[in-house]
């Protein structure tokens, strides 16, 4: 069994989360804003997220895979679910739960220009920079690693972990 190293606590997220929702609806007052949240990982981020937010808000969700059963990214990316909400010429924020070498998020931002949407931003819970290998903008994080593979607030290792409350990294 792989050792869980804690990276956050339940309650440091939830003063992160609140923090970049603060910056958020401050952002996007008196806008239309459209959340898009990738699959499977980011759900729990986009929940609570959603729960801090003072401004009305749409949410929809896209699937993305491109890990399968391992701790790093196959590189090719399979869209397993498309967007279903009008996003031309609205303001749309996509939700990720974390950046690993940027070609996920890559992706998912070309493939929801093709929408015509009026802005598209990004936010990610956690922005893991030592394998980027693709220059995305992250517009919002709550939190940077440098490396590790993290697991627990929804983010998983072969299905497993998701529940976890607080963020840790496995120690194989
Ligand atoms: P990227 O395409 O940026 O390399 O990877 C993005 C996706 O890979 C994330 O949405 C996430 O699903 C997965 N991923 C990247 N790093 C990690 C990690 O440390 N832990 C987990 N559980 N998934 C990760």
């Amino acid at each position: 069994m792989p050792e869980l190293i804690p990276v956050l606590e339940p309650n440091e997220i939830s003063n992160l989360v609140a923090q970049v929702a603060l910056k958020i609806s401050s952002d996007y007052q008196d806008k239309e804003l459209i959340l898009i949240a990738i699959l499977k990982g980011a759900f729990i981020f986009l929940s609570d997220l959603v729960r801090c937010l003072s401004i009305p808000v749409k949410v929809d969700f896209v699937g993305a895979s491109s890990y399968g059963n391992s701790t790093s990214s196959s590189g090719t990316i399979h869209l397993t679910k498309k967007v279903e909400i009008d996003l031309t010429h609205k303001d749309v924020l996509v939700v990720e739960d974390i950046v690993d070498t940027g070609l996920t998020l890559s992706y998912i931002v070309d493939y929801l220009k093709t929408y015509n949407p009026n802005t598209i931003k990004v936010c990610t819970l956690i922005d893991k920079r030592a394998r980027r290998c693709k220059a995305i903008k992250i517009d919002y994080t709550c939190h940077m690693v440098s490396k590790g593979f993290l697991v627990g607030y929804g983010l998983d290792y072969n299905d497993k972990y998701r529940e976890l409350p607080g963020v840790y990294r496995l120690k194989f």
